[in-house]
């Protein structure tokens, strides 16, 4: 760690523990060992508030893959994991969720650290919902069953019946943004079904992924069925998409790399679930209290700095509020902290990374260029740090670059709309359809729209809100398969038909 890095430590007071944690060297999890990279090689992992160095992490190699692979697959075929009881698997997740519970401070500084956000926000979001995630599923263990069947036309006696089998050993590969969180979506299901695991986190924000799985052995999983492999993704991602030893692969990430994958692993015929990126569109009625809702878009859009695949990023409103309803949000918006993450009361942290910070400086250009209005914000403060401040564009058209693409920063775009068909096409003239949201207290309005927007999720008087029960995922470019809710389960499940001939 470098002295600018030592430095914001200390006037934020992190945790000993967290000290202590960042001093050990970063190191791998392959079946239960922890181990440097084969060839030695690590990457720099960058603190977003200062710019420093943070760590040295791990550059992994597809030999390194290779053996957590079969490490994964000795327990998942030897049966350590897939046939312990599974009211043995839930406890073993509970207790996992117990230790996330005891550690959850740290856990949300490590997360501020690596990924920039506002450890506040870490604490109560991403760190809640890892925990919330792993008991909900644990649950699950004990509940996973097939069905017995009576055939329908076919002539003779048989005993037919559905056996649920977990699926095997999956690879998990894990965007920057809500970096245990996403795991947690992933592994919860895998693990309560049975199946073991090789994660691989971001390149970007790999160390609550490490802490993790100390946390994984504290609790007793049995050694090989969570493997962390650290890496780069063109390495250790495109390897896991293509790799026979694999069964399933779940993704987060942006649309591109997704269809990579998803074409890499479709070789083999590996399971596949993909969650990718979105461009949510946000209708706001001309029956709303504009203040409030104000607030409610500002949030959906600004929370961990716009770097949120369903944030609410493109504003539609009726177009006799439009300049009352702009002018609540800006106002609002200039009002937010700009602040680094370990900032108690900061609400826009920085971009991730300076490649981060420039792409979405680049789309705020292009927004000008184009002829969008720029209400508030566009800059990057002074000072070291990848900030953006909350932006606002106006008078914007569905044709621009900065309403049809993902620029998951601080960056809201907006037009008018006149009538409720006009909001919907406009909504709707989007390649992607992970979620949109709705705001009017008008019931018969809302049930008219829900069923017309095509979106995986339709939020009502609110933005973002997720729960482990509920199933997330995209319609169109936004992905293949859910995550999360029952619904995740059948994914990481074969179904086996049972025949018995009777007489
Ligand atoms: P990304 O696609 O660049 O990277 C995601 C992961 O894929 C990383 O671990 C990366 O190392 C790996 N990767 C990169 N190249 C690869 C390759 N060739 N083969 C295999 N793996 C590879 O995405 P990101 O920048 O980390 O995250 C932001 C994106 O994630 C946004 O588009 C956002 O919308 C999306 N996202 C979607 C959801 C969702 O649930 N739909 C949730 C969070 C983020």
């Amino acid at each position: 760690m470098d002295t600018t890095v030592k430095a914001y430590l200390d006037r934020y007071q992190v945790s000993q523990a967290t000290l202590d944690f960042l001093d050990r060297q970063p190191r791998m999890f392959i079946g239960g060992d922890w181990v440097a990279s084969s060839d030695g090689a690590v990457s720099e992992s960058i603190e977003p508030s200062t710019g420093g160095v943070l760590a040295l992490i791990p550059e992994g190699t597809a030999e390194d893959l290779d053996r957590a692979v079969a490490a994964a697959r000795h327990q998942f075929d030897e049966g350590a994991w897939s046939r312990l009881k599974p009211l043995e698997r839930e406890r073993l997740l509970h207790r996992l969720a117990d230790l996330l519970e005891a550690n959850a401070d740290q856990l949300a500084e490590i997360e501020s650290i690596d990924m920039g956000k506002s450890v506040a926000q870490a604490r109560d979001v991403d760190i809640q919902g890892t925990i919330d995630t792993f008991r909900y599923f644990a649950g699950w263990a004990s509940k996973i069953q097939g069905r017995s069947a009576e055939p329908a036309s076919l002539p003779g006696s048989y005993v037919a019946y559905t056996r649920k089998e977990a699926v095997g050993v999956v690879g998990s590969i894990i965007p920057w943004n809500f970096p245990l969180q996403t795991m947690a979506w992933k592994l919860g299901a895998a693990l309560a079904v049975g199946c073991t695991v090789v994660v691989k986190p971001a390149e970007l924000t790999s160390l609550s992924t490490l802490r993790f799985a100390e946390l994984v052995q504290e609790a007793g999983i049995p050694d090989g069925v969570v493997n962390i492999v650290t890496g780069r993704g063109s390495v250790i991602g495109a390897a896991m998409s293509c790799h026979s030893g694999i069964d399933k692969i779940t993704f987060t990430g942006s649309t591109p790399v997704g269809q990579t994958v998803g074409r890499a692993a479709l070789d083999d015929m590996k399971r596949v679930t993909l969650e990718l990126g979105g461009k949510s569109p946000v209708l706001v009625f001309d029956d709303v209290d504009i203040e409030a809702t104000a607030e409610a878009v500002a949030q959906g859009i600004f929370f961990n700095s716009g770097q949120v695949c369903d944030a609410g990023s493109r504003l539609y409103v009726h177009e006799s509020i439009y300049d009352r309803f702009l002018e609540a949000l800006a106002d609002y918006a200039r009002g937010l902290k700009v602040a680094p993450g370990l900032d108690p009361d900061c609400f826009i942290s920085p971009m991730v990374s300076a490649k981060q910070q420039d792409s979405v400086l680049g789309y705020i250009e292009a927004g000008k260029q184009e002829g969008a209005r720029l209400v508030c914000g566009g800059q990057a403060p002074e000072g070291p740090g990848f900030f953006v401040e909350p932006t606002l564009f106006a008078d914007c058209r569905n044709d621009m670059k900065i309403v049809q693409e993902e620029i998951f920063g601080p960056v809201l775009v907006s037009q008018a709309f006149g009538s409720e068909a006009e909001a919907v096409a406009l909504a709707n003239d989007s390649i992607y359809g992970l979620a949109a949201a709705i705001y009017s207290n008008d019931l018969n309005r809302v049930h008219r729209l829900i069923p017309q927007l095509k979106a995986g999720s339709v939020y009502v008087n609110a933005h973002s809100t997720i729960d482990p029960a509920m199933p997330f995922g995209g319609y169109k470019q936004s992905g293949v398969g859910r995550d999360l809710g029952p619904e995740q389960l059948d994914s990481l499940l074969e179904t086996k038909s049972v025949w018995i001939t009777l007489g």
